[in-house]
């Protein structure tokens, strides 16, 4: 119980990302070489050394003594933030980033898919072990590969030198996977297949002039969720551009950001229930309702869970991860065979599957691994950027940020007094 409460404690301070340390590179990966990522592996296992016993460190990274007299010099040996600890736990990052900051040579562009099974994605190779696969017949479920056995097979990353480090300890982004991924392949196929089956027949023009329909189902789709308090931004507006044309399979362009698809998932969730209930008879809404219902559900199991989930919500949430996984599978089968461009399968299904055992296994929820925050603080940095002229940007960039945080903790203090 004691322990409990403690592992309670530490997951939680994380979860509020008061221990996060962010190594992200500020420059394009084709200027940062190897050596660069080993040198940031090797820093954050000397600073975790340190923070784990809770002193300050004898001395500098580079093993040479502090200068004698400096204010490091005299912190040497001393309790560190008040006799607090720190370990490592995780590593939180977008697959690509985790690509290349652990140097995994399998990841979502190899033939072997996964790091963290035999999953792969050549069609020269058996059906059985097709990431695609998600019938009875899949073999790829039964290669799962722990630390141990992923080290046997050759892998290797830097961030071996971080005490406690694990491959299973590098996590999957439920926010980059569903909210920037199979999130949006699901809305944007969803509606097609929606409007296809006939659920918005009431709307003026909606088989032959999609364009403007899409518009008045957008206006729809806000009303909705207004109606039951959410809150989805009127802009942008759907379009058949949007939803990425006619010759591409359908899923929300980049001008959806991940709050828009998370609250249109709700939203599809919702009409796609509808639908097939008015429907009985119609399979392909059964189906569609079904998956979206998977997908929803575990959403909002997490998002009501704490980052300690209790049993039954665990289970539950990686049941439903995998019916919409089996059912999106259905989906992408069927109109792959009919040769229409709906329902894409992606990498990302398969490492949703890999997150749907994780949470049964360690009851940990994923949003531990959400990079909400970093994705914002990099939208704001952006926007410094894009003021800063190229030739003085580097620095520019820091000093006007820095400026930023200034003055709101300056305004912050004003009306505190
Ligand atoms: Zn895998």
């Amino acid at each position: 119980m004691e322990r409990s409460a403690t592992v309670e404690k530490i997951i939680d301070l994380i979860g509020r990302g008061r221990c996060s340390i962010a190594t992200a590179a500020g420059v394009s990966h084709s200027l940062v070489r190897a050596a660069v990522f080993r040198r940031v592996a090797e820093v954050a296992a000397w600073s975790m050394k340190w923070a784990s016993m809770g002193r300050w460190p004898d001395a500098g990274f580079d093993g040479k003594p502090f200068a004698t007299g400096s204010a490091r010099a005299k912190m040497c040996g001393q309790p560190l933030a008040d006799g607090f600890r720190a370990c490592y736990v995780g590593f939180k990052a977008d697959l690509k980033a985790r690509h290349e900051c652990h140097g995994f040579s399998r990841w979502y562009k190899s033939s072997l898919i996964c790091e963290q099974c035999l999953a792969r994605r050549d069609i020269k190779s058996p059906d059985s072990m097709n990431y695609r696969n998600f019938t009875s017949s899949a073999a790829w479920p039964l290669t799962m590969l722990d630390h141990d056995q992923w080290m046997t097979l050759g892998e290797h990353s830097d961030w071996n030198l971080v005490e406690g480090f694990r491959l299973e300890s590098v996590g999957f982004d439920l926010m980059h996977n569903v909210f920037l991924g199979v999130g949006k392949d699901l809305v944007g196929s969803g509606l097609k297949l929606l409007i296809q089956q006939g659920a918005f027949d009431h709307v003026e023009g909606v088989h032959d002039d999609l364009d403007k329909a899409l518009g008045v189902i957008h206006q729809e789709m806000v009303q909705d969720c207004k109606n039951h308090g959410l809150f989805l931004p009127s802009k942008p507006v759907l379009s058949v551009a949007g939803l990425c044309g006619d010759d591409d399979y359908a899923m929300l362009n980049s001008r959806f950001k991940a709050c828009h698809c998370k609250v249109m998932v709700w939203w599809l969730a919702f009409k796609s229930q509808q639908a097939a209930d008015a429907n009985q008879d119609d399979r392909l809404l059964q189906v569609l309702a079904t998956c979206c219902y998977g997908m929803q559900r575990a959403i909002e199991i997490l998002d009501n869970s704490g980052l300690l989930m209790s049993e039954s919500d665990a289970n539950e949430t990686a049941e439903c991860l995998q019916l919409h996984l089996v059912t999106y599978a259905w989906l992408a089968a069927y109109y792959w065979e009919e040769g229409v461009l709906l329902f894409r399968f992606r990498p990302k299904h398969h490492y949703l599957f890999h997150q749907a055992v994780q949470i049964a296994e360690w009851r940990l929820n994923q949003s531990i691994f959400h990079t909400w925050d970093q994705e914002s603080f990099l939208g704001k940095i952006k926007q410094i950027c894009v003021k800063c002229h190229g030739a003085t940007a580097t620095v520019r960039v820091f000093e006007r940020y820095l400026l930023c945080m200034a003055m709101m903790l300056e305004q912050h203090r004003r009306v505190q007094s």
